[in-house]
């Protein structure tokens, strides 16, 4: 389990624990892929963790149950297909009511918890009006908005921010990423460990000698050709390394910051002397609101040929 940053998170639990003052609930906030789910996988192992020394020590049995998703006083709750369904509230409910097995507690982690519907939301409320004892709840979730506020106002409620730039970018390459990628992808990835992990690298490339076409003066030929090839590709991904692009000309142009997209830093250096701050804004806007539509949009063809053609159209000329 590598949780990187999020110590203050952490911390805030631990000293709860050892005064014996933990909330019932708590729900965990901030973007998606920063850890949120990691950091309550972490506080369950260490609390089961047996060892005399630090914990977790990922030797003991309770922490190798924990790390295989088989402790008995663990219980995760994921949508099985596109809700967290009442039957999974019942079971967990049912199951809190036993005694602990080998912990000191039970542990209760809810992943994307905006996804139970009204019915299994409604009976995790009555688990939350009446917490069992020794049984405590993570909630986890990257759009608190959508959770009933009945639930909201009985869980604590600990966010989690993007990690910093420069932490990712650490990370990054201790995983065996070059620098100039890692920089890329933390750039991109707005500090979501998880985003930057998944992204994919030949992405990256593709998208930018598109970009660079569409600079140069593709044909529509072209660009209809780029969309196509795009609409196979991940949405969110391909949107954010195009705003990485337009943010690398913004950067250039008002503050002199050097591009993180280095490998085009001539062609960004060239788009950023040419276009004026207003046009770089409209593309920037342009390119946000995609991302706006990209998860409700039925032809992403469409989406990237749209978009597409309103960014070569600003560089034309
Ligand atoms: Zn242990």
């Amino acid at each position: 389990m590598d949780l990187i940053g999020h110590k203050q998170q952490l911390e805030l639990l631990r000293k709860a624990r050892s005064m014996a003052r933990l909330a019932h609930a708590y729900v965990f906030t901030g973007p998606d892929g920063v850890g949120k789910k990691l950091a309550a996988l972490l506080f369950a192992k260490e609390t089961f963790c047996t060892s005399a020394g630090p914990r977790p020590c990922d030797e003991c049995p309770q922490c190798k149950k924990v790390e295989s998703m088989n402790h008995p006083d663990l219980i995760i709750i994921s949508a099985e297909k596109k809700d967290i369904t009442i039957d999974q509230t019942r079971q967990m409910q049912s199951s809190v009511q036993k005694f602990a097995m080998e912990g000191p507690c039970k542990i209760v982690i809810i992943d994307e918890a905006e996804r139970m519907n009204s019915a299994s939301a409604n009976s995790l409320l009555k688990t939350l009006e009446e917490p069992p004892k020794d049984t405590y709840l993570f909630l986890i979730t990257s759009r608190p908005h959508m959770l009933p506020p009945t639930i909201i106002s009985r869980c604590q409620r600990i966010s989690f921010s993007p990690l910093p730039t420069n932490e990712l970018v650490t990370y990054l390459v201790s995983r065996d990423i070059d620098n100039k990628t890692a920089a890329i992808l933390a750039g991109v990835s707005g500090g979501s460990i998880g985003m930057a992990l998944s992204f994919p690298a030949d992405v990256i490339g593709d998208v930018v000698s598109a970009v660079e076409g569409v600079w140069g003066g593709a044909q529509d030929s072209d660009i209809l050709e780029v969309a196509q090839r795009w609409s196979a590709f991940d949405t969110n991904s391909v949107l954010a390394i195009l705003l990485g692009i337009y943010r690398d000309i913004a950067l250039l142009k008002n503050a002199n910051i050097l591009p993180l997209f280095s490998s085009m830093s001539k062609a960004i250096e060239n788009e950023s002397e040419k276009l004026s701050p207003s046009v770089i804004q409209e593309n920037i806007a342009i390119i946000k609101s995609a991302q706006a539509d990209a998860d409700t949009t039925y032809n992403k063809q469409l989406l990237f040929e749209e978009l597409l053609f309103k960014l070569a159209g600003s560089h034309a000329g």
